[in-house]
């Protein structure tokens, strides 16, 4: 009784349009029934799509998005780095544009929910705002980037922008990102006018499935991203000698598999001795020659390591280097590493943690803040300006499968913490 009196008290102080807004729901319906038309195309056997980037099926889903962004009351263009932009004015020219959005490509053998959920929540926010007739501050663009998948093609090339070597690489679909970029509706020769520079967007937020078990398992209704781990690739040779496995005594060998074997055992015990959410894998093994009857005289593999903090990781190879020394003395067999390949983990902005944090516990969701182990277009965004992610369970943690799904109850709740997240940025910013 005491509290219901109390929030009404509040509700009178707050001006007409945020109590009117604070109360806008999207369509769960719509959204759940836009997945539905969008899985459609490029839909496998097995109950998910092959929509890889700059395939027939990857157009016809484009147009898909283009024609409901359209009905969004949306203007929509494709710029020059083949990403679809539907915009909607704001009432302050002042300010610079919000962002929100995913991408609607697939890895081959996909699900219907990776990129799509996002994507199609971003449109049903700009639906809803235009039903509900409500003017924002801050002109929206709702973007679906092109080629996520195969390596966040449109979003870098709003950000850090591509260059030649980009371009000439062959994707999925057998093309270029160059020949993708003009099919998609792009010009690969003008992409200088696809990017944004530093400081011109207000933010960018994307709502995204986890890809992950972690939300089910903790029964937590969304996920507040605190940013996209980094990642360090080392190829790791190891040279011992190849001989007879039935002459060569078992004190006199210098098996490069053997040392592999301890190699693997210790990067797991390495990456699992600190306390924090670093993983580590090695991921691929070869092994010469490769045959019953001889001892391998030589194995290459490939390390990777994942965090949020870089310092971090790059502490654990080293860690991981002297180990390996150690090891090889064993048997004396001797490692070497290549020099790291390191992708920089992209932080989300801290205050717009808080925001998603406090939307969704004010729609009554439980909240944890968490890394993402996989890549998104909102990494690439981070180098220009502020983004936020919002995560939803995957249901038992899998993705890039037929057999990804989230829920659609969880599916609209996402898209209402985004909507009232816009709502609730465009007020106070
Ligand atoms: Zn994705």
């Amino acid at each position: 009784m005491k509290s219901a009196f109390l929030s009404i008290c509040l509700l009178a102080l707050l001006p007409a349009g945020a109590q009117q807004s604070s109360a806008l729901r999207v369509n769960g319906q719509r959204v759940h029934d836009h997945l539905k038309e969008l899985s459609k195309f490029g839909a496998n056997p097995e109950g998910g799509v092959s929509r890889i980037a700059y395939s027939e099926a990857d157009l016809q889903g484009r147009q898909y998005a283009i024609s409901l962004m359209k009905a969004a009351g949306l203007d929509v263009h494709i710029d020059t780095a083949g990403n679809i932009v539907g915009s909607r004015a704001g009432s302050d020219p002042t300010l610079r544009p919000l962002l929100i959005g995913s991408h609607t490509d697939s890895v081959p053998m996909g699900g219907n929910y990776d990129g799509d959920v996002g994507s199609l929540s971003a449109i049903e926010v700009a639906q809803t705002l235009k039903e509900k007739q409500i003017a924002l501050r801050h002109p929206l663009e709702v973007i679906i980037f092109q080629n996520e998948e195969g390596g966040t093609v449109g979003s870098q090339a709003l950000g850090e922008g591509l260059d030649e070597k980009h371009l000439n690489l062959v994707s999925n679909s057998g093309k270029t990102i160059r020949e993708g970029t003009r099919i998609v509706g792009g010009d690969p020769n003008q992409l200088a006018s696809a990017r944004r520079q530093p400081g011109s967007l207000a933010g960018y937020f994307e709502l995204h499935i986890e890809q992950g078990g972690t939300l089910q398992r903790e029964k937590i209704d969304i996920g507040v991203v605190e940013g996209i781990v980094g990642i360090l690739h080392s190829d790791v040779t190891i040279e011992g000698l190849a001989n007879h496995a039935g002459t060569t005594p078992m004190d006199q060998r210098h098996d490069a598999l053997l040392s592999a074997a301890r190699f693997i055992e210790k990067v797991n015990k390495i990456v699992t001795g600190v306390p924090g959410r670093q993983v580590g894998t090695v991921g691929w093994i070869k092994v010469e020659p490769g045959a019953y009857n001889v001892i391998p005289g030589k194995v290459v593999l490939g390390l990777e390591l994942r965090d949020l903090d870089g310092k971090k990781f790059v502490g654990l190879f080293d860690q991981i280097r002297a180990a390996a020394e150690d090891l090889g003395k064993i048997n004396q067999t001797r490692f070497s590493f290549t020099d790291p390949v390191i992708s920089h983990p992209a932080l989300t902005d801290k205050g717009f943690q808080k925001l998603i944090d406090d939307t969704a516990r004010s729609l009554g969701f439980s909240t944890k803040m968490m890394p993402s182990g996989a890549g998104h277009d909102a990494q690439e965004i981070a180098r220009i300006g502020p983004v936020g992610m919002i995560f939803i369970p995957s249901i038992d943690g899998i993705s890039h499968s037929p057999k990804e799904f989230s829920r659609p109850q969880e599916i609209e709740n996402g898209a209402n913490v985004l909507l009232q997240t816009v709502l609730a940025f465009d007020q106070g910013h």
